[in-house]
Parts: C-alpha cells; structure tokens; sequence
C-alpha cells in the first residue's frame, strides 16, 4: 500500500466521523486547527502502543491493536473528567505489515472513535521494525473543573469504579471475558464526566491499584488506608486486583460528607478506604501496601 493511497484511507475515515464543535481544519492541512470556547480549560494526552511491549501480532489483531491505542488515551481523557474533542493518531510499521491489517486497525480505532465523538484531526505515518502508535487526545472541561490527582485530602473516601484484576487475569487464561477487557478495554468516559461534580481527586487505572493509588498520594501529599474491601473481577486473584495493571476503571476520591452513589453511568461504585494525613504511606487492612504495579523501567 502506497503512502497516498493510505492516507486516502485515513481521510475517508475521518470524514465519516462528526467533527467537534471548535475543530475549524481536521486531516489535510499541516496542522488541525481548534478554536478554544470560552471559559473552558483544554486537556491533552499522548500514549504509546508498542509491538512486543503492549501487545504481539500472534495474540492480538489489528483491531485489537486500534482499539487499544485509542482507549489508553480516551482513558485519561476519563480520568480527567473532560469530554473528548479531537485525536491525531501516528502510526510507525514495518514493510511487511498488510493492507488488511491497516484497514483493521483504523477501522477498529474509528469505531471507537466514533462512539465517543472524538474527531481524528491529524496523524503521522512512518517505516519502523516494530509496530508503533502514538495516539495524542484533547478534550476539555469547564474551565477549572478537571479531575486531578493533587487535590485529595484526608478524610475523603476513596472510590473506583467497576471491578479490578480483570485485565491482568486475562493476560494468564487467555480467553473469556477478561481476556476480551484485555484486549478491549473501555474508557470510562461517561462515568468521568458524571464524577466530576462529586469527586475531589481522580485518576485512571492504568498500571494497577497500589502503583497508581501510590501516584495519587503523592501528588495530594497524603496517604491512604484501605479496608481490603475490593471489587475484585471474577477469575482474578487479590493480587491481579492490587498490582495488575490495564484495568482503565477511575480511581477517584469523595469528601467524606458526599453520598457516594451506588452506580454512575451504569457502573457499580465501590468505597474502598479513605484518605490519611500520613504522606505516602498506604496500608491494607492494617498491613503495608507496597506499590508494585506496573513500571516500563523497573
Ligand atoms: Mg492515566
């Protein structure tokens, strides 16, 4: 497949999709063009796929792989509680790889890009040995109203959403539902915007529960407790819903006078524990929690 031709490929894909309001130029100029509404605050994000890093051509198809790329950046869009705007996705492969396999893998990305009503805006394309994706993501949120990790204080509750363990106890069996949330993760897109008016502090789960509760802590200055109360995703271990990584629900925190909903965006909510005053230091069920999730350069 020739570059001219693939691009015409990409552009007729993104001329499918809705654009956003304030997206003035999308795909076929040098830059995408956003015009900033007033009074909102814009988020961006950027996230590599990589072969043989994030998945492997034998375990993963294209769709899979676009998928992927586009739900890891929506997932941060999610965690910060901002409605997604635009996209450029660049995409760097080796010779080899198929027509078919770059049809799968923008249409894959598409359809998930159409479901959140996220415009592809631009992108890069380049030869490289392994597959590699870099999906950049903007979105926005009334202005100062985003979702960040530096804002819990103790006292508050500290919430996620859905269940944990899913996505690394799929990496093992290799089939079934948690095998599928492995592959296909879905971004908690909905459930972000609703948090947004009740949580104090959020992320998203990308690396694990301990290692990313770890992160929260230390950009709030505080620590934590949990009870040892998790929703832990059926055929997962305690340990897979503690360190496992690639879950994408919202860990999130609540001031401790809010009701915590039992659903948001049909999503169950699970109160796990509550913040402390003691910086960084995490326990469970009386016990220290090291943080073990998962690091690229551990
Ligand atoms: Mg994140």
């Amino acid at each position: 497949m020739r570059e001219t031709d693939l691009i015409r490929m990409i552009r007729g894909f993104a001329q499918q999709l809705p654009g956003r309001t304030g997206l003035i130029q999308g795909v076929g100029d040098d830059c995408a063009v956003l015009r900033p509404r007033p009074n909102e605050d814009l988020v961006f994000t950027t996230d590599f796929v990589i072969e043989d890093r994030h998945f492997t051509t034998d375990t993963h198809t294209a769709g899979d792989v676009g998928h992927k790329a586009l739900a890891r950046s929506l997932s941060d869009l999610a965690a910060m509680g901002a409605e997604p705007v635009f996209c450029l996705v660049s995409l760097a492969f080796p010779q080899k790889l198929t027509q078919p396999w770059l049809r799968g893998f923008y249409k894959s990305l598409m359809d998930l890009a159409g479901r959140y009503k996220i415009a592809l805006a631009g992108g890069d394309l380049a030869r490289s040995e392994r597959i590699t994706v870099d999906v950049m993501c903007c979105g926005r949120t009334a202005r100062g109203r985003a979702m960040l990790r530096s804002t819990a204080r103790p006292g508050d509750s500290i919430c996620v959403t859905g269940e944990l363990g899913g996505a690394a106890a799929g990496l093992v069996s290799k089939h079934g539902p948690n095998w599928l949330r492995q592959k296909r993760p879905q971004p908690r897109i909905e459930a972000g915007l609703k948090l947004r008016t009740i949580a104090t502090a959020g992320m998203d789960l990308s690396d694990g529960l301990s290692l990313d509760l770890y992160r929260l802590c230390e950009e709030s200055k505080c620590g934590a407790t949990l009870d040892g109360r998790l929703p832990i995703a059926k055929g997962a271990s305690l340990e897979q819903a503690l360190h496992g990584g690639e879950d994408y629900e919202l860990l999130f925190t609540v001031a401790p006078q809010v009701r915590i909903p039992k659903k948001i965006a049909g999503l169950p909510l699970t109160r796990i524990g509550a913040i402390t005053n003691t910086p960084r230091k995490i326990t469970l069920a009386g016990e220290p929690l090291r943080p073990l999730g998962f690091d690229h350069f551990r």
